[in-house]
């Protein structure tokens, strides 16, 4: 029988049990004629949790406009996986269906200005996160050629709508639904006395706004982006956007309402 013409890349946490679902997957993808392809896929599928579906999205990065993303979880439901581990057939059956349709979300542009004007960008799916190493955090943060205050403290996450469930929602930040497209500002452990003043809730920034972290010293910070770290010398500056690609998401009928999802994580049924 001809094959479908749709090109699917897997990836794959190490657990025994993805590794399994993995085997499975292969086996009833191949057998409904559809052509394994990791290095230039139509669909990525990431098989594992949330985690897994960043690392998916960080090994496809340049070729976001036109890949779409689809992650069964091994777990719980997660936030960026539509189906779990028991849902193969069902998978099967909504990529046979499939007509193109995709559920975009808005990721985050990072550029880091180090060194002797080096720039490296960045993009970040759940956020990106600054913080000094190993001493107070003293940078100023500026939002779009405004000096908006001096931050002294831990370190400031910047997130997207759909990483405002992740790291920023430990740090007290508001939960964004990810039609809105905007960036989320927060503080981690500001120091606030009488004389250090940051605004000390979080801040969302619109569509096309730019938000500047200018460090006071710069020496040694760790930049953290989604499932990432790095350790970079001299910073002089970073700059965060919403960037021109976005994520692409395969939308089938199991492409769960955010809202869905926000209460089966931090919910749960509630007994009336
Ligand atoms: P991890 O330590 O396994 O992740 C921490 C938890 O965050 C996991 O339960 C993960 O789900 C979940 N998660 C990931 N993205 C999410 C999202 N968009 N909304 C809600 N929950 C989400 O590390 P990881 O799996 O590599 O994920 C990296 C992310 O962890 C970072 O981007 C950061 O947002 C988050 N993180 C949170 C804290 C904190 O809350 N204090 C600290 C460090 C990092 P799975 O179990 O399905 O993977
Ligand atoms: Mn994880």
């Amino acid at each position: 029988m001809k094959n479908t013409g749709k090109r699917i890349g897997i990836i794959s946490n190490r657990r025994r049990q993805s590794q399994e679902i993995c085997r499975q997957l292969k086996q009833k993808l191949k057998q409904n004629h559809f052509i394994l392809n990791d290095n230039n896929p139509d669909i990525v599928i990431s098989i594992g949790g949330d985690g897994m579906l960043l690392s998916a999205f960080h090994k496809y990065e340049e070729q976001l406009d036109k890949v779409r993303f689809v992650g069964v979880h091994t777990g719980h439901l997660g936030f960026y996986t539509d189906y779990r581990d028991f849902e193969l057939d069902k998978l099967i059956n909504n990529l046979k269906l499939d007509t193109g349709a995709k559920v975009s979300y808005p990721i985050l542009n990072v550029k880091i200005f180090h060194g002797n004007n080096e720039i490296c960008i960045k993009r970040a799916l759940n956020e990106a996160t600054i913080k000094r190493s190993g001493r107070t955090m003293v940078a100023d943060v500026i939002i779009n050629q405004v000096h908006f205050e001096r931050f002294r403290g831990d370190g400031i996450s910047v997130s997207t709508p759909t990483g405002s469930t992740a790291y920023n929602k430990s740090l007290g930040g508001a939960v964004l639904h990810p039609t809105i497209e905007a960036l989320q500002i927060a503080e981690v452990a500001s120091l606030n006395n009488r004389v250090f003043r940051t605004l000390g809730s979080s801040i969302i920034v619109p569509k096309k706004d730019k938000i500047e972290i200018v460090p006071t010293w710069n020496d040694r910070h760790a930049i953290s982006i989604d499932n990432q770290n790095f350790m970079i010398n001299n910073i002089s500056k970073i700059e965060f956007q919403i960037d021109q690609h976005k994520i692409n998401f395969l939308a089938t009928p199991s492409h769960t309402s955010f809202w869905n999802r926000v209460k089966d994580a931090f919910i749960g049924e509630v007994e009336e």
